[in-house]
């Protein structure tokens, strides 16, 4: 059974699905017609689903992030791109529906991720195989591996931040050694790329 509700107008009974918000279409159109709410606009990258509000925000803080933009609690989200918004007329309070356009912009992270960057590699070497997919699979918990490759003596990781492949190291108690290959320059400043090697 349709879940009925009152209209917050003229008290007539009827089912959510042909509710606007609090009132029946009939007394919403007539209160409100022309006083729609516009559309909220937020940037959201396309790879990873996180919204950008003075930072880049995961997608579940999507509520919270309209709560601060709009500034008020009276928000609820009706889907993915809609919400209610509580307004208050003529001493009532009604819900208004409200849109959500999401402008697509790719994030730092994902950009790096797809364009092939990477901060150091990881070298297993000597009896590395029964160790691999734990590493691998820490890493990947971390950050991002954008090339796993398979060289003569032993497997090459990409990592895309060193910080999580520091972490994983001292997790696991590894110790590496490391070597810095010059990558290039940026704005005057040099830029090494590390090698971490670990001998099993
Ligand atoms: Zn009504
Ligand atoms: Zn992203």
């Amino acid at each position: 059974m349709a879940r009925v509700i009152m209209c917050a107008g003229c008290g007539a009974k009827i089912s959510r699905s042909e509710a606007a918000g609090t009132f029946c279409m009939k007394c919403y159109t007539y209160r409100f017609k022309g006083r729609e709410l516009k559309d909220v606009k937020l940037v959201k990258c396309p790879r990873c689903g996180r919204i950008s509000y003075r930072q880049w925000m995961e997608p579940e803080k999507l509520l919270d992030v309209l709560k601060e933009k709009l500034k008020t609690d009276k928000v609820r989200l009706i889907g993915d791109d809609r919400l209610l918004q509580a307004i208050s007329t003529e001493g009532i309070e009604i819900e208004m529906p409200r849109l959500i356009l999401f402008e697509e912009q790719s994030c730092r992270d994902c950009n790096r991720r797809y364009t092939g960057y990477f901060e150091a590699i990881l070298q297993l070497r000597g009896d590395y195989e029964k160790r691999a997919d734990k590493i691998i699979k820490m890493l990947r918990e971390q950050t991002f591996l954008p090339k796993i490759e398979d060289m003569k003596d032993g497997l090459d990781i990409f990592v895309g931040e060193k910080r999580a492949l520091n972490y994983v190291l001292t997790e696991l108690h590894l110790k590496a050694l490391k070597s810095y290959k010059l990558h290039g320059q940026k704005q005057g400043k040099r830029i090494y790329r590390t090698t971490y090697c670990v001998r099993f």
